[in-house]
């Protein structure tokens, strides 16, 4: 599941490739924008927000996309083979470079003066450049008797966090998944922890939050239900966690992580 990190990261290759140049080639292969055609514009910028996409073309339109469970932007030389089949979703292309939105979870094509539409409803994007900490705290602070897991995790309150982000937060915290929101001592240090994750990994391909690069040694809880904690040795826990079905997966050590 991509992450804010990852989403971030793709708008970097997708500007790179894209911004400021004028598009050859847009094949939308959703039946709703099949007749779509972008070509002869010039792409004006490419956006994160939270682990949403925005390329702002001229002419005040905006290309939303969004990276669900397992989407990806894959940018290449112009001209190379695309992935065979109905993975594709999207084709945007310039005389140099091609991007190719495989998977990809959501695709909408709207006017830029309307992307509140799709992006209004977001909290403080961890990674984005008008980062609000105290905004977050706020409105994860609005639900008390949520627990911190299910409220990290919704996007209204902060923008960017999936489960692994979660789960080493809330162990590096030392809070437990399941405590409510009311009953925590420090929220502002919680959504510290996560930015600070967050962005130390936004330009790194593979995610560190241990600070140790060696094989299954970079995640202190998260994927390692069943070992021994990193830190005190006692198994660490799995369970799930809330109603959004491919969310669910809580990771935390029930000593580190007391309830
Ligand atoms: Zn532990």
């Amino acid at each position: 599941m991509p992450e804010g990190d990852v989403v971030h990261r793709a708008a970097g290759r997708l500007g790179r490739a894209l911004d400021g140049r004028v598009l050859t080639r847009s094949d939308f292969r959703v039946p709703r924008y099949a007749t779509a055609d972008l070509t002869g514009r010039t792409v004006l910028e490419t956006a994160a927000r939270g682990k949403h996409l925005l390329t702002r073309v001229e002419g005040g339109l905006t290309v939303h996309t969004h990276l669900r469970m397992d989407g990806e932007w894959l940018v290449s030389p112009a001209g190379r083979r695309t992935p065979p089949g109905d993975r594709v979703r999207l084709v945007l292309a310039n005389a140099g470079w091609q991007a190719v939105g495989v998977r990809l979870g959501m695709v909408d094509l709207l006017r830029t003066e309307t992307e509140h539409r799709v992006v209004g409803h977001l909290g403080p994007d961890l990674l984005g450049p008008g980062w609000d900490p105290q905004e977050a705290v706020r409105r994860l602070a609005e639900q008390p008797g949520r627990s911190i897991g299910e409220a990290l995790l919704d996007q209204r309150n902060l923008a960017g966090i999936g489960t692994i982000y979660r789960a080493e937060t809330l162990f590096l915290a030392g809070v437990s998944p399941w405590r409510p929101v009311g009953a925590l001592d420090d929220v502002p240090g919680i959504v510290e922890i996560a930015q600070r994750l967050m962005d130390a990994n936004r330009d790194r391909t593979d995610r560190v939050t241990t600070g140790d690069l060696r094989p299954g040694r970079g995640m202190w809880v998260y994927g390692r239900a069943g070992r021994a904690c990193l830190r005190c040795g006692n198994r660490i826990s799995r369970a799930e966690l809330g109603a959004q079905p491919q969310e669910r997966l809580v990771y935390w050590c029930r000593r580190c992580q007391p309830d």
